[in-house]
């Protein structure tokens, strides 16, 4: 790997996470129809709506994890949580909120690939 690329793994596994993270959000979807369908055709039906309702708790439990996971993911360069200060987060930040490193310096994703360190 060349010291271009130098934080290439780091922001691979930024990747992934945000990856996962929109995956579980897209979830939302086919949940959301399933409980419906469920709630539609087996409206008395009491183990249907409690799988249903566990369906959601089960959604929500991986959602906050995959949430936390990005938001708590550490800069490669200043070793801080990239998207969290102390007083404020953002997941779609473009840049560390600590040491202003921008996203994908250092590595060969995307045009801020490109970015010098
Ligand atoms: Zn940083």
């Amino acid at each position: 790997m060349s010291e271009k690329y130098s934080y290439q793994k780091e922001w691979k596994e930024h990747r992934k996470r945000q990856k996962t993270f929109w995956l579980v959000i897209l979830g939302y979807i086919p949940i959301a129809l399933l409980s419906l369908s469920l709630g539609y055709f087996y409206e008395n039906n009491k183990i249907i709506g409690v799988a249903s309702s566990s369906l959601w708790v089960i959604f929500l439990v991986i959602f906050v994890i995959c949430g936390i996971r990005l938001q708590f993911w550490e800069c490669p360069r200043c070793e801080h949580s990239f998207h969290r200060t102390w007083w404020w987060n953002n997941i779609f930040s473009r840049k560390c909120l600590h040491c202003k490193l921008p996203k994908y310096a250092g590595s060969s994703f995307g045009e801020r690939g490109k970015v010098e360190l």
